[in-house]
């Protein structure tokens, strides 16, 4: 049952063949199996999660359900959801019961499914591995030794476990694409302003997106067609028609121009990962693509400029957690200025606390100019690069991280080459543009990830491009041996 595709599940809902019901008890009892070696869930919505599947199922019974309807799934603990800790991976958070529901959890809940529960995630969404969560860190199904990404790695985690069927991510520079391309899943980062950030605990403002996180491009499709959509309540999210991503899947992609910038396929990746994606792109050739060297020149500049903008925003956006509008809240305070600080100092974990004073630095009235609006100028850059290269080409191609999973604690003791993982994923939520990780192989029995950029609002072409490979291919289908 849990290697199921969603319209497969969907029609056996549909059917009568297994009740809303029963599949979510299916996943429930799989998560109480599991969860305890993995950590991918915070908190499991048990009892919520069968009130909703009774619900799905009535609906299901009168004929007056949608496609998703009593479709389990999970959610990012960084969504707000009505009457649940929403804790983003935080101590800050660890009590907070949210008053409402993100846009994206009032879509899916809309459409009928079952919300399983909240996964783990890097502290506020910071970090590449899942090491910085206050809940500790979440392993990777394909090797428990090894991290699954992040950070969305409990998504991954879950995803690749099979703990759910389908699962949501945000990703601010990387979060849902590496995750994918390290637990071999399928993972799409929307065009910034696609979907809602409302109720979404923000990051970086301006670089912030969430997606589906999935077992192949026809799922993320039908999960698109339901996140999607312009939000009056969020000022970034743009009013432009929702296609229905679901029926373009099929095209044909004769006469598709894939670029391959070189900068991605230079120093620092690893060359069996490097091997693997080459291979993947030929598959595309005998789907009738053709292949163009192309550059972009200020990549170089995505890290830097990324490691000012986001914690920049980051700063901002986390001065509300101050033990008084929100988050915990030190005990026995002796003034206000003590109330700050401790509430502060014992509620956020090392890596956010290194973010806010790189953020707070880099904003300072002295240093304005020199690091923020320097970094905006090259985030321009990095945007044109894109936009030159797409006079000539329809999509861009290259790995989606340098190598595949790494052990724990590998990289906790050097930030940088921390942030270098995103040394591919990054310059894309730079320039806003729509980006996927989908399964492309095998390195030492760890999968590894293709990523795939389109220009703006081209995700259905990314899933229709994702779709055909996986219709050729079958690494998205490899389930980790004691997960199946
Ligand atoms: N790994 C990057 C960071 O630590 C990106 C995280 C994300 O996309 N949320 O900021």
């Amino acid at each position: 049952m849990h290697n199921k595709s969603l319209p497969e599940l969907s029609t056996a809902l549909q059917n009568g063949e297994i009740s809303s019901v029963e599949l979510t008890q299916h996943y429930l009892d799989r998560i109480n199996q599991h969860n305890g070696n993995l950590n991918a869930f915070i908190s499991v919505t048990d009892e919520r999660a069968l009130e909703q599947a009774r619900a799905a199922d009535k609906l299901l019974a009168a004929n007056n359900a949608g496609p998703l309807t009593g479709i389990p799934l999970a959610h990012k603990d960084i969504f707000c959801t009505k009457g649940v800790r929403t804790s983003c991976g935080s101590k800050m958070l660890d009590k907070f019961i949210s008053p409402y529901d993100a846009t994206v959890v009032e879509k899916i809940d809309a459409a009928g499914m079952v919300t399983l529960g909240k996964t783990n995630m890097d502290e506020f969404a910071m970090g590449s591995s899942n090491e910085t969560s206050f809940y500790g860190p979440v392993k990777n199904p394909w090797d428990t030794d090894r991290v699954p990404g992040g950070s969305s790695g409990g998504s991954a985690s879950a995803m690749a476990a099979r703990l759910a069927p389908i699962a949501t991510g945000t990703d601010t520079g990387g979060s849902i694409r590496q995750p994918a391309s390290l637990c071999n899943l399928t993972g799409l980062k929307p065009t910034y302003g696609r979907i809602s950030r409302y109720g979404m605990i923000a990051f970086a403002s301006s670089l912030d997106q969430a997606g589906p996180m999935a077992n192949s491009a026809e799922d993320a499709a039908w999960l698109m067609n339901v996140m999607s959509g312009f939000d009056p309540r969020d000022s970034t999210s743009v009013d432009r028609e929702v296609p229905d991503y679901t029926a373009t899947l099929n095209d044909s992609l004769e006469g598709l121009t894939i670029g391959l910038p070189k900068e991605y396929f230079g120093e620092g990746l690893d060359s069996r990962v490097a091997e693997t994606v080459q291979n993947a792109i030929k598959t595309y050739e005998s789907l009738g693509a053709t292949l163009k060297e192309i550059t972009l020149p200020n990549s170089h500049l995505a890290v830097p400029t990324y490691y000012v903008v986001a914690p920049a925003e980051c700063s901002s956006n986390l001065s509300r957690m101050d033990g008084v509008r929100f988050g915990h809240r030190a005990d026995d305070p002796k003034d206000l200025m003590d109330l700050y600080t401790r509430s502060r100092g014992e509620g956020f974990g090392d890596e956010v606390k290194r973010r806010i004073m790189i953020g707070t630095y880099a904003l300072s009235a002295g240093y304005y100019d020199a690091y923020y609006l320097k970094a905006q100028q090259c985030r321009r850059l990095i945007r044109d690069d894109f936009l030159k290269a797409y006079e000539d080409v329809d999509v861009i191609m290259g790995p989606s991280a340098p190598t595949p999973a790494f052990r724990f604690g590998e990289k906790t003791d050097d930030p940088v080459a921390m942030y270098m993982e995103d040394i591919y994923t990054i310059n894309v939520n730079l320039a806003g543009l729509p980006g996927m990780s989908i399964p492309a192989g095998f390195v030492d029995d760890m999968p590894v990830g293709l990523q795939i950029i389109g220009n703006y609002f081209n995700e259905a072409r990314l899933l229709n491009i994702a779709h055909k490979y996986q219709q050729e291919t079958d690494w998205h289908r490899h389930t980790p041996e004691a997960f199946k």
